[in-house]
């Protein structure tokens, strides 16, 4: 029954050894609230409920832990469960707590969230080395074919030097592992922008004039 782990909680756990547990330095029967900007020990402990008289929270031990970790009712009755070793709760609810699990959800969708963030990223810059290296490729045969006459502009010479990198960077993006195509991400990641950017803006004009 619900209502009985609540009661239990609250005949079982003196609110000023939860409230100690928690951080929370009682002298004289004061603390520090730690639900406002407290400067005198505002807070006060009286037939096992807190109050404070600056800011008006208080309450019950249950209510203390929802206010301080912002837990529902039910997380907060595991958690002092589960601090305080009461084994009130069944046994799923015992090992991790309803707030835990939900950490650990919001953990996997962070990571789900990075991984889908990464994986736009690296099929944009993929299209990007592929049109530049493309056009690397015609700028190479331009150059193998240059008949001479004219000194042939250093920076496309420079540019055309780039193809092996540029091969190398699309060769780990497409059929790199994960981990090292994470790995690329972070050192190479920069610099694969920056090569990918000269064919968004720069262009054949610029690189040859
Ligand atoms: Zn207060």
């Amino acid at each position: 029954m619900l209502g009985d782990i609540f009661t239990e909680i609250k005949n079982r756990l003196p609110i000023e050894e939860v409230a100690e547990r928690y951080g929370i330095h009682i002298t004289k029967g004061k603390a520090i609230c730690p639900f406002h900007e407290d400067s005198h020990p505002s807070m006060t402990f009286k037939h096992n409920r807190f109050r404070c008289w600056a800011c008006g929270a208080g309450g019950s031990v249950i209510d203390f832990i929802m206010l301080l970790y912002g837990d529902t009712p039910m997380e907060a009755a595991i958690r002092l469960d589960n601090d305080f070793s009461l084994g009130l709760t069944a046994g799923g609810y015992t090992n991790k707590s309803l707030s835990e699990r939900k950490r650990a959800a919001l953990e996997r969708q962070t990571n789900r969230n990075k991984v889908n963030a990464f994986e736009e990223w690296r099929e944009c810059i993929i299209d990007k080395l592929s049109a530049h290296l493309r056009r690397l490729y015609r700028w190479r045969d331009v150059l193998t074919a240059w008949s001479g006459g004219l000194d042939f502009p250093p920076r496309l010479t420079e540019v055309v030097g780039e193809i092996p990198l540029v091969e190398y960077y699309l060769d780990i993006l497409t059929f790199g592992a994960f981990p090292e195509q994470v790995e690329f991400y972070q050192i190479y990641g920069k610099e694969a922008e920056r090569i990918a950017r000269q064919y968004d803006f720069s262009g054949e004009k610029q690189l040859a004039g």
